[in-house]
């Protein structure tokens, strides 16, 4: 069987050395060493100022939304996650969607502004698949209409654009440590803040809204993680490189075998480096695709309809839209299995068997 994914897990050994650490402090949580050591780790490899370790991608989407004081409006993209679009429902904001832009698979900047009305107050926008939104043309507009602009960076760990990390950008930029992607402390995630005022409060907010035991000055969250998902962190944290590069070599592996697959990936933003985060495919019909989901599902071989649907017209708690570009993505776009413990081997099947089924 071939799984869509799979977590990545180091050495059992390498994670025990941690928990040996926490049994003798016997501190669990509440930003132990393992939990600053995790953060002063991150934001030295990501070249950042700072960033704060959270619960998860999803919190943390919550976190900069309370964390900018939101309300009313918030643009964001139809081709996510959930999260993107709950996070902001669940501030009680409301979201407008926008539609993508059909190469970058990104929000489509030029259709921004005619969505602005006088109750916008920010944009919310994914970096899909890891690939970066183009963010000079999204912070001009912000500029213009004074809005705020939070980053869904759930998929765009190390990623950079002119040798800078994307999480510089916007607001605030957030990221998922989850157990599926790339680089992952079990759950977890990260928040980055360019305002150190920003940053502060979303420091309080993370700690229930805590400035010393008896005192409080913001209204806060538990958005703390534990010192066991910060040694999961540590532990794959020596692995990075090794997980970029095996993903690196699987996915140009990849495209050399389906160079002939009647099937486009996104184009990247041009100066953006890549993360290898996944393998999304837009396949040229949905026909094709759903034949090539069939075709691999009956050798046990996994793929994702990812992002499918568009999160505008399948939430219960919204009405329903529809968008051109996005619908039209959505029904054809797959992502084939990318794991570290994928072997060439099995990349080799899987394309062999989509060539078979596309000349079939
Ligand atoms: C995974 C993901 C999230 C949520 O992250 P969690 O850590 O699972 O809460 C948010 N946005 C996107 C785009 C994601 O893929």
């Amino acid at each position: 069987m071939i799984p869509v994914t799979k977590p990545f897990l180091p050495p059992i050994e390498e994670y025990q050395k941690y928990l040996i650490g926490i049994w003798s402090r016997q501190w669990l949580t509440n930003m132990g060493p393992l939990a600053s050591d995790l953060e002063i780790k991150l934001k030295e490899y990501l070249g950042l100022k700072h960033l704060l370790f959270v619960t998860n991608g999803t919190v943390a989407l919550q976190m900069a939304i309370k964390a900018l004081d939101l309300k009313g409006e918030i643009i964001t993209t139809p081709f996510s996650f959930v999260a993107t679009t709950s996070s902001i429902v669940w501030e009680g904001c409301t979201p407008v969607f926008v539609d993508i832009d059909k190469d970058s698979l990104n929000i489509d900047t030029s259709k921004i502004e005619a969505s602005i009305t006088e109750k916008t107050t920010a944009i919310l926008a994914t970096h899909v698949y890891g690939n970066p939104c183009d963010v000079v043309a999204i912070e001009k507009i912000a500029n213009k209409h004074k809005l705020k602009v939070i980053y869904d960076g759930a998929h765009a760990f190390g990623v950079q654009i002119n040798g800078k990390s994307i999480f510089e950008y916007g607001d605030i930029s957030t990221c998922s440590l989850h157990a599926t992607k790339l680089y992952h402390s079990g759950e977890g995630g990260l928040v980055i803040a360019k305002d150190p005022a920003v940053l502060k409060k979303l420091a309080y907010i993370r700690n229930f809204g805590f400035n010393g035991p008896e005192n409080f000055v913001e209204l806060g969250i538990n958005g703390k993680n534990s010192e066991f998902h910060a040694a999961m962190g540590l532990t794959n944290f020596f692995y990075i490189q090794s997980i970029h590069d095996k993903r690196k070599e699987l996915t140009d592996y990849y495209n050399e075998k389906l160079e002939t697959l009647r099937a486009k990936r996104p184009i990247w933003h041009k100066e953006g480096t890549l993360n290898y985060a996944y393998y999304p495919l837009v396949f040229e019909s949905e026909k094709l695709m759903l034949n090539c989901m069939e075709g691999l599902k009956g050798h046990e071989i996994f793929t994702r309809r990812y992002f499918y649907p568009s999160l505008a017209n399948t939430l219960p708690y919204l009405e329903k839209k529809d968008f051109e570009v996005t619908d039209d993505i959505a029904t054809r776009v797959m992502c084939l299995p990318l794991y570290v413990d994928l072997t060439l081997e099995e990349v080799n099947l899987i394309c062999r068997l989509l060539l078979r089924i596309q000349n079939n």
